[in-house]
């Protein structure tokens, strides 16, 4: 039986004007890992309720009958590394890689998704089209857009779709370079009709995504997904799930939850409550009272991210009732002087606290994340990490207590974009790995290498087109990238220059072009802020 037979769909598919829009939209992984995005499946749906398009899924290893000629082929990007996958897909399209080997003959290869939003320069030269920002109206416009110009060339389809908002053209943006291997001199439209930045669309609403489709195949079983919350308040200097969808926005209770988690019980018991910073919601309380009644008794509830100081004996009552187990808090650093430069306000007090009612409310396990290698990061502060379990230990002697951590990568738009990555962060991981299990803790880091690979990612310009176009036949290891680079080795950059070197203030950036919420001068505020927080 197909994997698409197994789906329970939420919503009415509309029937189809004369000549809708052929459209394959792509999530460049398996099925399981692409029908649980969230925003996969909102943008799908929004396509299939719109009569004038006719859109088709395409996984790695599962698709829909596929239209022959498609007008439009998308792609929802979530994970740096599937970049192989869209080439492979983009192939098996027949459809060149590059976009300026694409003609008159191929469809227009768009894309969106958080890495292109967060930074969407090393990709550049794979997508015709970039849709940056929050998918609730940019959709509907960009198809809208589309319509306007169906019939026209390729490339005046591109002119036109660059000057509406929040549609990214890269091939209609140059940008030029100190040298081969140097610094960004500038980026620039390449005519006059073009805007010279392209801001990020932001969607305002009260009403935010609940799952379309339900299915035993998602990498969830079953599970019905309602975003609680978008962005974070807390602007952790480091952190890209706050600093680029800020706004922070909660979805009506009202409105917005309580009729989507009706309708989501209707086909599951399972119920995940997703966003940054679920707790945040100033309604949280009574959503778990709502949560709390009867008739959901049998509803297993998975909540995506805690705020420490919100771990209340009551909350981790309520997911003990609810099948959870652990739940997972982040406190980046045990060090106050850290957490100080991060702007993660979060006392030594509160963390031990949240343990104490996660034991007294019947969980079994908390699970922390943490980070080495922030910008100040002494080994004291290291300590202070280790000092600080033993401290929750000791509170909450039945808790199995984890420490997941990973090493600071620089992300595009946060005012740490312009600090490069520790070369010391495996040594400092180590040394937490010793210490930790000295005195019980379970330690989870995540790879070093993998650290470096995402910040080559992350602060990536374009030159870098050529670099992945060469690991994905050497692998996914730092190994290849490092083999690549020396090829390409007076072609570009070193890796270096991406990953361990603080960028200055004021230099020309790979993001320069595409705007957030926040100008640079705030982000450079909120820098100067963390570093006189020492
Ligand atoms: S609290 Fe978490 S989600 Fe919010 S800004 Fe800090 S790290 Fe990001």
């Amino acid at each position: 039986m197909s994997l698409f037979a197994e789906e329970k769909i939420l919503f009415k598919p509309v029937s189809k004007d004369v000549n809708p829009i052929p459209i394959i939209y792509a999530f460049p992984n398996d099925y399981s890992v692409g029908i649980t995005s969230l925003g996969y499946q909102l943008v799908w749906a929004n396509f299939c309720l719109r009569k004038d398009v006719d859109v088709r899924r395409l996984f790695t290893d599962i698709h829909e009958n596929l239209p022959r000629f498609p007008e439009l082929v998308g792609f929802s990007f979530s994970w740096e590394l599937d970049y192989v996958n869209i080439f492979k897909l983009l192939e098996y399209l027949q459809i060149p890689i590059t976009s300026k080997d694409r003609d008159e003959n191929h469809p227009l290869v768009f894309g969106g998704g958080p890495v292109l939003t967060a930074n969407p320069e090393p990709f550049a030269d794979f997508f015709d089209i970039i849709l940056l920002g929050d998918a609730e109206n940019l959709v509907d416009s960009f198809v809208d857009s589309y319509q306007e110009v169906r019939r026209a060339s390729r490339q005046e389809k591109l002119q036109q779709l660059a000057t509406k908002p929040g549609i990214y053209v890269p091939s209609l943006y140059s940008v030029e370079y100190e040298d081969k291997t140097g610094k960004i001199k500038a980026i620039k439209p390449v005519n006059n009709s073009l805007p010279d930045t392209i801001e990020k669309q932001t969607y305002r609403g009260n009403i935010l995504a609940a799952s379309t489709v339900v299915t035993p195949k998602a990498a969830w079983e079953n599970i019905y997904m309602v975003e609680v919350v978008r962005s974070c308040p807390e602007m952790c200097r480091f952190c890209l799930a706050s600093y680029l969808t800020l706004p922070f926005r909660v979805a009506s209770v009202e409105n917005s939850l309580i009729p989507a988690i009706e309708r989501g019980l209707t086909v599951t018991n399972r119920l995940g409550l997703l966003g940054a910073s679920v707790t945040q919601h100033p309604e949280f309380e009574s959503l778990i009272d709502y949560l709390s009644q009867p008739q959901f008794d049998d509803v297993r509830v998975s909540i995506a991210s805690v705020r420490t100081n919100t771990v209340t004996e009551k909350l981790a009552n309520f997911l003990t009732k609810r099948d959870t187990k652990s739940i997972t808090i982040a406190l980046e650093s045990g060090s106050e002087k850290i957490r100080g430069i991060i702007n993660k306000k979060l006392t030594n007090e509160e963390i031990i606290q949240a343990a104490i009612n996660a034991q007294a409310g019947g969980l079994k396990a908390i699970k922390f994340y943490g980070m080495v290698g922030l910008p100040q990061e002494e080994y004291e502060d290291i300590d202070a990490t280790i000092e600080i379990l033993k401290a929750v230990k000791k509170a909450a002697p039945s808790l199995k207590i984890t420490l997941g951590c990973s090493t600071f990568v620089p992300k595009s738009h946060t005012p740490f974009q312009w600090f490069g990555v520790s070369k010391d962060g495996n040594k400092r991981l180590q040394y937490l790995e010793k210490n930790l299990r000295k005195i019980g803790i379970d330690f989870r880091p995540e790879s070093y290498n993998w650290s470096v690979i995402q910040a080559l990612i992350s602060r990536g310009d374009r030159r870098l087109s050529k670099l992945l176009q060469l690991t994905r036949h050497y692998g996914e290891s730092l190994g290849s990238y490092k083999r690549a680079f020396k090829e390409l080795k007076g072609e570009i950059p070193p890796l270096e220059y991406y990953v361990h070197e603080n960028w200055q203030i004021g230099q020309v950036l790979p993001w320069q072009h595409l705007k957030t919420a926040l100008r640079e001068e705030t982000l450079v505020k909120h820098l100067h802020q963390s570093l006189s927080a020492v």
